[in-house]
C-alpha cells in the first residue's frame, strides 16, 4: 500500500472556474481518509486528479514516493469505485472479477486464484457462476468492490460508492466497506456528500467548501473542536444551532444577549466566553443535546414548534425568542401544540465561540 500527499494542488477547468483551491492533504499508509463536503465542493474533481482522469493545474499529486503528475491513470496502480458500478451484465461474477487481470494480461490459473481469494474475502464464493442481474444490490455492491482488489492496488479510491443503495443496506455497507478497509490495511480515499457516512467511516475526516479544504481530523475531533462556523454546522445531524448574539458588559456584569433573548441568565459561565470573544458580535454554537428543555421555573420562554420522532430518540424544533433551535432528546414525552416551555442553554467547555471570522475553543 502506500501514501498520497496532494501539494499545493489546483484545479481550474478550461473555463476558467477554480473548483480546487491550493488543497494540501496526506493520506496515511493504510488510512481510511473520507473527503465530504457539499454539493459542487471540489471533492470528485480532487479524487479525479488524484485517479488522472483529470490534470491538475498547478502543485503535485504523490502516491507513495513517486510524483504521478502526467502519469495516465492505467499507470497509477489505484483502482476506483464509483456510484454506479457497472458490471458486465453478460460475465458471470467471476468473469467480472477476472476482468482486470485478463485485461492485464495475466495468466488463467493465477487469474483464478486471485479471483478465487477475493471472492472468499468479500463473502462472494458461492455467487460466482450468477450474472449481475441476479445479485441483490449490495452483493452487486461487493463484486464492483472485488473488481478493484483483485488487482492489488496501492490506493482505492471510491466516488460515493454506497449512494445507490437503499438506507438500511448502505448503513450495512458501510461497516463491511470500513471492515474491509482494515483486513487489507489498505490505503483509501473515499469521497462521500453524507456527513454521517464520513464519520463513521473516515480514521480522519476531510472536509471542503467551496474548493478550500476546511478541516481535517478524526471524526470526534471534528465535532468537538471544529476549526470554523462551515464545519461547526455542516458536521452534526441535527445540526448544531447557532446563536447569534451580542456581548456587552456592564457593572462588571456579562450581558449577552440574541433579539431580547436574554442568554446569561443561561449560561453559568458567559465571562469567559467574553474574555475569549471580546465584545460586540459574536456566534455561540452550541450542540442539541447541550440544550435541556425543563417544565421547571429556570431558563428562557421557548415553544415546541415541531416533534420528530425517531424511534430511541426525538427532536424537537424549538423557538425561543426569534431563534430556531434543536433540541434531540426531550427528556419526557412533549407534544407540538404549542405549549410553552423551558430551555436552558448550557455552555460547555466544548461550546463553540466564534467571533469576527475567527474560531475559538473555551
Ligand atoms: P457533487 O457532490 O455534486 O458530485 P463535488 O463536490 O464532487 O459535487 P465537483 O464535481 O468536484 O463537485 O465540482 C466542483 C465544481 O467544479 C462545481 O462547481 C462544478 O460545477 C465545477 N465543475 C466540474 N466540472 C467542471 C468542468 N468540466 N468545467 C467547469 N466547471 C466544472
Amino acid at each position: 500500500m502506500a501514501t498520497v500527499r496532494f501539494e499545493n494542488v489546483v484545479k481550474r477547468y478550461p473555463n476558467g472556474f477554480e473548483a480546487v483551491t491550493d488543497l494540501d492533504l496526506d493520506v496515511d499508509d493504510g488510512e481510511l481518509l473520507v473527503v465530504v463536503g457539499p454539493s459542487g465542493c471540489g471533492k470528485s474533481t480532487t479524487l479525479r486528479m488524484l485517479a488522472g482522469l483529470e490534470d491538475i493545474s498547478e502543485g503535485k499529486i504523490w502516491i507513495g514516493d513517486r510524483c504521478v503528475n502526467g502519469v495516465e491513470a492505467r499507470k497509477r496502480n489505484i483502482a476506483m469505485v464509483f456510484q454506479s458500478y457497472a458490471l458486465y451484465p453478460h460475465l458471470t461474477v467471476a468473469g467480472n472479477l477476472a476482468y482486470p487481470l485478463k485485461v492485464a494480461g495475466m495468466d488463467k490459473t493465477e487469474r483464478e486464484q486471485r479471483v478465487r481469494d477475493v471472492a472468499a474475502t468479500l463473502r462472494l464464493t458461492e455467487l460466482l457462476d450468477r450474472k449481475p442481474r441476479m445479485l441483490s444490490g449490495g452483493q452487486r455492491q461487493r463484486v464492483a468492490m472485488g473488481r478493484a482488489m483483485v488487482r492489488q492496488p496501492e490506493v482505492f479510491l471510491m466516488d460515493e460508492p454506497l449512494s445507490n443503495l437503499d438506507a438500511k443496506l448502505r448503513v450495512q455497507m458501510r461497516a463491511e466497506v470500513s471492515e474491509l478497509q482494515r483486513k487489507l490495511k489498505a490505503t483509501m480515499f473515499y469521497v462521500t456528500h453524507d456527513q454521517v457516512e464520513a464519520m463513521t467511516m473516515g480514521d480522519r475526516v476531510a472536509v471542503m467548501n467551496l474548493g478550500v479544504l476546511q478541516q481535517v481530523a478524526s471524526p470526534t475531533e471534528l465535532y468537538n473542536k471544529p476549526a470554523n462556523v462551515f464545519v461547526a454546522g455542516f458536521i452534526g445531524s441535527p445540526p448544531m444551532n447557532r446563536i447569534d448574539a451580542t456581548i456587552r458588559r456592564s457593572d462588571d456584569q456579562v450581558l449577552a444577549a440574541s433579539g431580547t433573548a436574554d442568554i446569561t441568565a443561561l449560561s453559568p459561565d458567559l465571562a469567559s466566553i467574553a474574555d475569549l470573544a471580546g465584545h460586540g458580535q459574536f456566534v455561540l454554537g452550541v450542540r442539541p443535546e447541550h440544550v435541556t428543555l425543563t417544565s421547571s421555573g429556570e431558563g428562557l420562554p421557548a415553544r415546541v414548534r415541531l416533534v420528530e420522532h425517531l424511534g430511541s430518540e426525538q427532536i424537537l424544533h424549538v423557538e425561543v425568542d426569534d431563534m430556531q433551535l434543536f433540541q434531540p432528546e426531550g427528556n419526557e414525552d412533549v407534544d407540538d401544540d404549542g405549549s410553552t416551555h423551558r430551555l436552558i442553554i448550557n455552555v460547555r467547555d466544548d461550546t463553540v465561540v466564534v467571533n469576527t471570522g475567527d474560531t475559538l475553543h473555551l
